[in-house]
């Protein structure tokens, strides 16, 4: 099945067409600073994927959609000559609240649900709407999915998704943890019972998607009962630009003395603090390593609060869980940085999760699915790479195949 897979964000715009069949993708594209004059959009298609860059900018993200299939239908390298064979269309939703529990064909039902999703990530949920809106008008065939960040994480109890504020708050606006990653969370764990040979649903498993963002979950027999990320993604762990969690009463506090707009403390929190925050250096963990290495103190302790975080939220878990089977590294940090593996399993040996430095650090296994606990550590580890845009694709062939 030919899936053309959407995932818009507040200024980007991720685009690709994938062969589920071969799992192979036909078309990539990738828009960056949208709505901004300086915008631009790069295309590129199988086999050899040489970048062609448009100039898009001033426009909406939507517009910018447009563009892409404009391109679909023109230019000869295109895999398809008209927009009818595409077979189906993955989009990814970042919120679906309480309405979605799972991918969901986006039928007039489905779409007055989505929109009412929107004031739960009102950066995110719209212009992914936007592209959807377009997509109806301009391939009213072909069928639609929403895949969603939250969705794997709607089996949590309310023990672990609500806070302990009034009630009236989860009554009146639904404030309530909600998760993300969820696709993600849910394909780790599902290539990990692959690679312990073992049904998903009699394993206990954390999975921890370790990014520019992070969030790690305990998947209780192949359900979510907990995650890190609460009601935005701002909750958990300390992330690239993220704070994560930190004490409520430090942002009022923030606030009255600097007298800081609530844009403003938004921006501090998502944008200004956590591994960049702290190193001062650079959000990007490579950099920070580098820096570490090179005798920077302060990327050296957020490195090592970082690492701590990560090891008090697995600990965590496994004090909830029934069993844990496994615990499961995947996306940019966790698939690539065998020093932070290193550095995170070394507090956790104790537990019974004991790293094979040999396994853990295997020149040329990046992008390999494996195991990389000693053999007979209680609790394995194990590696799993990680594609958002093909995992899209395939939720949305699973559903599509089965309609
Ligand atoms: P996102 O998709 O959320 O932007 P990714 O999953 O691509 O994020 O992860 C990006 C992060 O992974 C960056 O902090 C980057 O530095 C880190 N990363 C990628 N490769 C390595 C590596 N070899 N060692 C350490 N960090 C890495």
């Amino acid at each position: 099945m030919r899936v053309l897979v959407v995932n818009a964000g507040s200024s980007s715009l991720k685009c690709q067409l994938i062969e589920t069949d071969g799992k192979a993708s036909m078309m990539k594209c990738l828009a960056e600073k949208v709505g901004s004059d300086d915008a631009y959009m790069n295309v590129s298609f199988y086999p050899d994927f040489d970048k062609t860059r448009y100039n898009v900018g001033g426009m909406r993200v939507e517009q910018v959609l447009a563009k892409l299939l404009d391109v679909l239908e023109d230019d000869p390298e295109s895999p398809v000559s008209g927009l009818e064979q595409i077979d189906a269309i993955g989009n990814r939703i970042v919120a679906g609240g309480e309405y979605f529990t799972r991918a969901t064909l986006i039928d007039d039902e489905a779409w007055e649900n989505l929109l009412k999703c929107e004031e739960l990530a009102p950066l995110h949920n719209p212009p992914a709407d936007a592209c959807i809106a377009l997509l109806r008008e301009r391939m009213p065939q072909t069928p639609q999915v929403a895949v969603f960040d939250t969705a794997f994480h709607q089996t949590m109890p309310p023990k672990a998704y609500m806070y302990p504020l009034p009630m009236r708050y989860y009554d009146e606006y639904r404030i309530r943890r909600y998760g993300a990653h969820g696709t993600s969370h849910r394909y780790a764990a599902q290539q990990a019972a692959n690679l312990l040979g073992r049904p998903l649903r009699d394993l206990g498993l954390i999975t921890c998607h370790l990014g520019s963002g992070g969030s790690i979950t305990a998947v209780n027999h192949g359900k979510s009962i907990d995650t890190t990320m609460g009601f935005t993604p701002l909750e958990g762990l300390m992330m690239g630009t993220r704070s994560g969690s930190i004490d409520p009463a430090i942002i009022t506090y923030i606030m009255r003395r600097e007298h800081k707009s609530f844009d403003e403390i938004d921006a501090l929190l998502n944008k200004q603090s956590g591994v960049l925050g702290i190193s001062g250096v650079s959000s990007d963990m490579r950099e920070v390593l580098e820096a570490a290495d090179a005798g920077n103190q302060d990327a050296e302790l957020a490195i090592d609060m970082y690492v701590y975080k990560i090891q008090k939220a697995i600990g965590g878990f496994y004090a909830t869980m029934t069993r844990t089977d496994a615990v499961v590294m995947t996306a940019g940090i966790g698939e690539n940085s065998a020093e932070l593996r290193e550095k995170i399993f070394a507090g956790l040996a104790h537990m019974g999760m004991i790293l094979d430095k040999d396994r853990n650090n295997v020149e040329g296994a990046i992008g390999v699915n494996r195991i990389i606990s000693i053999d007979d550590s209680p609790i394995k580890i194990c590696v799993v790479t990680t594609d958002e845009e093909i995992r899209i694709a395939r939720e949305t062939d699973a559903l599509v195949s089965r309609m």
